[in-house]
């Protein structure tokens, strides 16, 4: 098996790659076995003008613009040190799709990886944290791994990599998560006729999705007796019209039964967006809107009961936002 790991940058232009700076690789026999061989390749950036935050953080960015190759003759290097290996790996799944997507860019033929484990989700699997991205480094101090080597070099990562799934087995790289299917409760709504409401406004708010996640937005009352009741998700459908967003949700009164609410964001000409929040009547035309959007896509709302705010920590590494 061929462990690898990438380092890139991004840059701020609009040219849409991820420029490979590194490709570090090691190879095992087995999961657990030692490491029989290593690879490593340094590529000059040549495609962005400006390095991107996490990039210039990259402990061997000098070596790169002073040492590095071309990355045509990194990727034949690495080509031939793969040999006929088909099994390969790497820390989250990005770094196939980045050499996918560099290879393109310079025209060369794609890196066959006919088996790819995503070894951080087989690793957070194994040790229970299924759909968790748990970073490298947390991996390597919970195993009490020395941290002799720099992290965001792509050889110590992919080192360290290996060290860190000794302890995986067959099973946890087998393993796929569930797919959630989204909820389509059947939801039999009030039958009981209710004065109209009023619309609120709400705003101003940066994007569509910060008003429905907006407090005043999610709790609805009960058009018939004025309980207050809370919202955490939303329907909507992302092909609405530029500049306008619908969003509905079901909820419900202890006493009454289901309504629904409904947010219209509108993008003002300075980009700001506002909002109508209301509880439509339930005639035909809202129940088939409501029926239509409830297929397409569900926002969680941001502070949403049961959902965590996720937190950042940027120590110093360039690409995956994925080894949270
Ligand atoms: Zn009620």
């Amino acid at each position: 098996m061929i462990i690898l790991d990438l380092e890139w940058n991004r840059g701020y232009d609009k040219k849409p790659i991820d420029e490979i700076l590194q490709i570090g690789a090691v190879k095992i026999d087995r999961l657990g076995g030692p490491i029989v061989d290593s690879f490593n390749a340094y590529i000059k950036p040549v495609i962005h003008a400006k390095m991107d935050v996490g990039a210039r953080k990259l402990p061997q960015l000098d070596d790169y613009r002073e040492l590095g190759t071309t990355f045509p003759r990194a990727m034949k290097a690495f080509r031939a040190w793969c040999g006929e290996e088909t099994e390969f790996a790497s820390w989250g799944g990005d770094d196939r799709r980045a050499i996918e997507q560099n290879c393109k860019y310079y025209r060369l033929p794609i890196l066959e990886m006919p088996t790819f484990h995503d070894l951080q989700r087989a690793y957070c699997h194994a040790v229970g944290a299924d759909g968790q991205q748990v970073a490298l480094w947390r991996a390597v101090d919970y195993h009490g791994i020395p941290d002799i080597y720099d992290y965001h070099d792509a050889l110590c990562d992919a080192m360290y990599t290996a060290l860190v799934c000794r302890c995986l087995l067959p099973e946890d790289l087998a393993w796929k998560p569930v797919k959630v299917k989204r909820g389509r409760r059947n939801i039999t709504f009030s039958s009981q006729p209710f004065p109209k409401q009023p619309r609120r406004r709400i705003g101003p708010f940066a994007s569509a999705a910060d008003g429905a996640s907006d407090r005043a937005a999610r709790k609805p009352v009960c058009p018939l007796c004025g309980e207050v009741s809370s919202v955490s998700r939303w329907s909507y459908d992302s092909k609405c019209k530029p500049g306008q967003q619908v969003y509905y949700a079901p909820f419900r009164c202890d006493n009454h039964g289901y309504f629904l609410t409904r947010i219209t964001m509108s993008q003002g000409e300075d980009g700001q967006w506002w909002g109508r929040v209301t509880v439509p009547s339930l005639s035909e035309e809202t129940v088939r809107q409501y029926t239509h959007i409830q297929r397409c896509e569900e926002l969680v709302c941001k502070a949403a009961p049961g959902t965590r705010r996720r937190r950042r920590h940027r120590r110093g590494k360039n690409k995956k936002a994925t080894e949270e």
